[in-house]
């Protein structure tokens, strides 16, 4: 065929397929209000959380999934969500989809160190990944394959399910301008970050959120880390704290997860087991883009309306933080080979992304804020 008949012929195609188009005769009409339906029974999954039901930001990843779910499968899946406490404990979420009670849980995998050492990576860990990079370690980097792995012993399987991006380092009743300062100072701050501030001098201790704002009411505590200016105004703790401290460097960007009994999901049709996975992959998404639009408002508010100090934490006291974060974390997987697995997997990834974003991320960032 010659180069112009091909051209012509391109064209009658082209022609054709736009009348078709536009008369619409050759499409079949999708009513709008009307799924595809092929009369399978309706199934019903419990998903249990280790946040109070519909507790803002954290606590949307499981509702928002389970909506995602319903709409995509249009009714034929439904996953009813409980909040902490009422199904079983916050706690209790792993053990429950573990042993089949339930087949999907909602929570922070480093809520499960004590089970699974290495688990504590898939969440965050002190001067760790973003949000972004957990993302590309995750997906890209091996990551999700060693979450696999660390979770099949328990007949599990986890998927990342939200992240929090940037936490702040948190709120304090007196200033911080040196490791001084630290010492004796009575924190409520969690997991790896807490037993670095142990040693950095400080009495650290684990509170659920509910119980914050009254620990530091009452001078139980001196300061605590929760998330960032979105779900700390909820709480009020500017009311009782002063001073409100940047940046998260115990938490830059905390992965929360849904994990689903294996069993259960081999269960599952393959069209829901990719609606599970898709699901899941846009409550990681959704939550993210909530509180990056959420916390600058916040933040906005605590500063304009109610007053609030934010200071920066001296470069001085974060540079000895992150000194003292890799001796806990050498200690912290020594006698455990897939933490010492996890954990090479990771510090490679983010050896290379630092290379990276130093000259992307953070460089466009610096860039931006230009006189
Ligand atoms: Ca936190």
């Amino acid at each position: 065929m010659s180069k112009v008949m091909k051209m012509k012929r391109l064209l009658v195609i082209g022609l054709t397929t736009i009348i078709i188009a536009c008369s619409g005769s050759e499409k079949p009409q999708v009513q709008d209000q009307e799924c595809f339906s092929t009369g399978e029974k309706t199934i019903k999954w419990t998903m249990v959380t280790t946040w109070p039901k519909n507790f803002p930001g954290l606590g949307m990843g499981p509702e928002n999934f389970s909506d995602y779910v319903n709409e995509m499968t249009c009714g034929r899946m439904q996953i009813k969500v409980y909040g902490a406490g009422e199904f079983v404990p916050a706690l209790g979420v792993f053990d429950a989809v573990s042993q089949g009670n339930v087949q999907l849980g909602h929570g922070a995998s480093y809520y499960w160190t004590g089970k699974v050492k290495s688990s504590q990576f898939f969440t965050a860990v002190p001067f760790g990944l973003t949000a972004q990079e957990m993302n590309g370690w995750l997906n890209y980097g091996g990551g999700m394959e060693l979450w696999e792995e660390a979770y099949a012993p328990f007949n599990l399987i986890p998927l990342a399910g939200g992240n929090s991006g940037v936490q702040m380092a948190g709120w304090f009743k007196k200033e911080i301008n040196s490791l001084k300062d630290l010492k004796g100072l009575k924190m409520r701050i969690p997991g790896l970050a807490g037993e670095v501030f142990t040693r950095a001098g400080a009495e650290t201790v684990t509170l659920p959120g509910n119980e914050i704002f009254l620990s530091l009411q009452q001078g139980v505590v001196d300061a605590a880390e929760w998330v960032g200016p979105y779900n700390d105004l909820t709480f009020g703790f500017h009311q009782v704290a002063d001073y409100y401290y940047y940046p998260g460097w115990h938490e830059p960007g905390s992965t929360l997860e849904i994990i689903i009994n294996k069993d259960a999901y081999e269960s599952l049709p393959k069209d829901l087991k990719a609606i599970i996975k898709y699901a899941a992959k846009s409550a990681n998404q959704e939550m993210l883009d909530e509180y990056t639009a959420r916390n600058n408002k916040a933040l906005t508010e605590l500063i304009d309306k109610h007053d609030v100090d934010l200071r920066k934490l001296p470069d001085s006291v974060l540079r000895e933080l992150k000194k003292i974060t890799d001796d806990v974390m050498q200690d912290f997987i020594q006698d455990d080979p897939m933490a010492q697995k996890v954990y090479k997997s990771y510090s490679e990834f983010k050896e290379q992304v630092i290379n990276y974003h130093r000259i992307s991320e953070k460089a466009y960032i610096d860039t931006r804020e230009l006189d």
